[in-house]
């Protein structure tokens, strides 16, 4: 099938045609007629599919009508609403829409949290028919009445899931209330929970379902690989795997965000080029460390869940998991970073003898087994020397449910990623010595603002002001809602 037989306008083909494709995605073939009929659509497209061309393409066709060159901001009213859960995505599928809207005289705006308001505000005055939006940050500028949602035609919600995930159920609610009740709306989610389904009842008319991967399903184009590991090697072989098989981009994800800076710091140690990205980095750091790693000149990111939702990175290898996720839909959020749109990709978990049920947990999801290799020289049975047990540190893996983190929770600050408690990152096991030099090691324990004050242990000292009770809170057990998700 060819791009011209889906009824697209020149305009478009050119565009697409210059972005190098050559035919539509299985997505693509399926959403583009059906969305230009003007149906709702819930589609159930795992990430890397082509999903963002299969619906900005129909839409900007759509929306052809209403192009026009006027300067006067009367004549170029919000049309078309794209909101998306994160800043990353936001700007990526804006990027989308600009390179396809190159050849329609159609205007195109992005707003998200964490960047100064006032240029996004100057663009929203001078008009724009496409706003791709994160829903906090479009919730102020619809306070700050420097948008108005009264003509929105077409409403599309991307990655609706983690946008439930993520707590935006009350904000996407409220931007609902504002449009008008005749529009076509279009719903996209890699997984359909049974949450999605009853957002998808309440929003969309009809529907037409659009499904190109088995629920939960990963790309078929990526291989799956498990090491064995003891938690205190996993830097170690993580580096050599990088370094002997000269990987050169490969995304590593970790559970916390002072994980991920961690990793990072040690990796850089170890010579090799790497950048943490995760929502306690401003929102600068984060699109620097996105873009050196997209050149190149990064060759490990790691990330936390999150912040890594929505990426993508061309023709992006490899993905390891440093930590396995607790949720096995992570696994495969995690995964459609590589294999994405026919591409081939490996994804390689790095697996610790206490992660043994979150494998299985996984496996079951993806009803296979995943196969287990081993690098050469590098024995698993081995475990670095231990210093000294402690008797909560050192409780037995498991002995504590750490996976029950709220996941529909309001966000606390608006626009900003769900900020949650980080703990130092501590595993069960004593760390190998010496122990290292660095600001980044050294620093405190420091609790989030909007973190639960720990409840002292059965017998502990009476609180006593300063220090003393950070020192204290490193004895505590690991705390519930540790990963950033
Ligand atoms: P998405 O799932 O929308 O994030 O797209 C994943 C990647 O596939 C992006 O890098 C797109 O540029 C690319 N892509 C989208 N449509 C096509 C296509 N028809 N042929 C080749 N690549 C595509």
């Amino acid at each position: 099938m060819q791009f011209s037989d889906l009824g697209l306008c020149e305009e478009l083909l050119r565009a697409v045609t210059e972005q190098g494709y050559t035919e539509p995605t299985p997505i693509q073939a399926k959403a583009i007629p059906a969305i230009l009929l003007g149906k709702d659509v819930m589609g159930a497209a795992q990430t890397g599919t082509g999903k963002t061309a299969g619906f900005t393409l129909p839409l900007l066709q759509r929306l052809k009508q209403h192009a026009n060159t006027s300067v006067s901001p009367a004549r170029h009213p919000v049309r078309a609403l794209i909101l998306t859960p994160t800043r990353e995505l936001a700007a990526q599928v804006f990027e989308s829409v600009r390179g396809y809207s190159k050849f329609i005289p159609l205007r195109s705006t992005v707003v998200f949290g964490g960047v100064d308001i006032a240029p996004q505000t100057r663009d929203l005055r001078a008009g724009v028919e496409i706003l791709v939006a994160t829903p906090g940050r479009l919730l102020d500028h619809v306070q700050q009445k420097t948008v108005s949602l009264n003509q929105v035609e077409f409403l599309v919600l991307d990655e609706a899931d983690r946008m439930l995930d993520m707590g935006f159920m009350p904000d996407i609610k409220r931007i609902l209330s504002l449009l008008p009740a005749k529009r076509q709306s279009l719903l996209f989610s890699a997984t359909f929970s049974d949450e999605i389904r009853r957002l998808a009842d309440g929003l969309l008319k009809e529907p037409v379902t659009i499904e190109v991967a088995r629920r939960n399903s990963v790309t078929e184009t990526v291989t799956h690989a498990v090491y064995r590991t003891p938690e205190t090697r996993k830097r170690e072989l993580l580096a050599r795997l990088v370094v002997e098989r000269d990987m050169k981009q490969v995304l590593v994800f970790v559970r916390t965000r002072l994980g991920a800076s961690r990793l990072a710091h040690q990796l850089v140690k170890d010579g090799i080029d790497a950048s943490a990205i995760h929502s306690n980095r401003t929102q600068q750091e984060r699109m620097d460390a996105l873009a050196g790693f997209k050149e190149g000149k990064i060759r490990v990111l790691v990330a936390t869940d999150i912040a890594a939702r929505g990426l993508d990175i061309e023709q992006l290898p490899c993905v390891i998991n440093y930590e396995l996720p607790h949720t096995p839909e992570d696994y495969v959020h995690r995964i459609g970073r590589t294999g994405r749109a026919g591409q081939s990709g490996e994804a390689i978990s790095l697996v610790a003898d206490q992660e043994k049920e979150y494998l299985e947990r996984i496996e079951r999801l993806l009803k296979a087994k995943i196969i287990e290799q081993t690098l050469e020289g590098f024995d698993p049975t081995a475990q670095a020397p231990r210093l000294h047990r402690h008797p909560v540190r050192d409780r037995e893996p498991g002995a504590r449910d750490r996976d029950h983190a709220p996941r529909d929770r309001a966000p606390r600050e608006r626009d900003q990623i769900p900020r949650e408690r980080e703990r130092t990152a501590r595993t069960p096991y004593a760390r190998p010595a010496p122990l290292p030099k660095d600001p980044l090691f050294n620093q405190p324990y420091e609790p989030s603002a909007t973190a639960t004050r720990p409840t002292p242990t059965a017998g502990a000292s009476p609180a006593k002001p300063g220090p003393k009770r950070q020192v204290a809170a490193l004895f505590l057990p690991p705390l519930p809602a540790e990963q950033e998700n």
